[in-house]
């Protein structure tokens, strides 16, 4: 093969190469939806509906029963740490990010405090992340539980806390101001349409 042709061969072949890396750089992972013990499948279907506007590549498994080894006997909850290490070792991957939901109540350290209850629980970033509904408030559980689970999936993509009091990324501190919430800012918004979350 002629030097020339070779050279434009190469050329197209690392264009080609390119263009795939892109396409696949911006393209948003596939949402996990699991399921733990005895969580409704009706609201699991629920939250699938909710996410798939943002996220169209979405699935949700099974439930699963909730692994006993998470349990916290002290508090009679469960840490939402171990059930994340247990969700990314178990069914992990780059391209998906998990998002178990459960009823009981869930737990992490936080600085000093050892056992700290929490509404939910993400890495930043991470590729799995958990939400409960035990601190939700009854009125609105619904929407209360999507904003969390949004606010987890955030954290997973890298997002960090948020100092706006109506933005999805606010730390809850211990409380429930998720009623305050109405939105995404405009910088945490941005951030996740980078990642490919479709969000107006
Ligand atoms: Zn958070
Ligand atoms: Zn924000």
């Amino acid at each position: 093969m002629p030097v020339k042709t070779l050279a434009s061969c190469l050329l197209l072949f690392s264009l080609a190469f390119l263009s795939c890396r892109g396409r696949f750089t911006h393209a948003n992972r596939v949402i996990v939806i699991q399921p733990l013990g005895d969580f409704s499948s009706a609201q699991s279907e629920l939250v699938y509906r909710q996410l798939s506007k943002i996220n169209p590549g979405i699935i949700v498994r099974s439930a699963i029963p909730i692994p006993a080894a998470t349990y916290y006997p002290p508090r009679d909850r469960y840490r939402a740490d171990s059930l994340i290490k247990y969700l990314s070792s178990r069914f992990g991957h780059a391209d998906t990010v998990i998002i178990g939901l459960t009823s009981k109540d869930i737990s992490a350290t936080k600085n000093d405090i050892k056992d700290w209850g929490v509404m939910g629980f993400g890495y930043s970033p991470g590729n799995a992340c958990v939400v409960s509904s035990f601190r939700l408030s009854k009125a609105n559980q619904q929407e209360q539980f999507y904003k969390v689970a949004i606010h987890e999936l955030g954290h997973t993509q890298g997002l960090p806390h948020c100092e706006e009091k109506t933005c999805f990324m606010r730390d809850a501190e211990g409380g429930n101001p998720l009623n305050e919430e109405k939105d995404f800012c405009p910088a945490c918004k941005s951030f996740l349409k980078s990642k490919g979350w479709r969000l107006k």
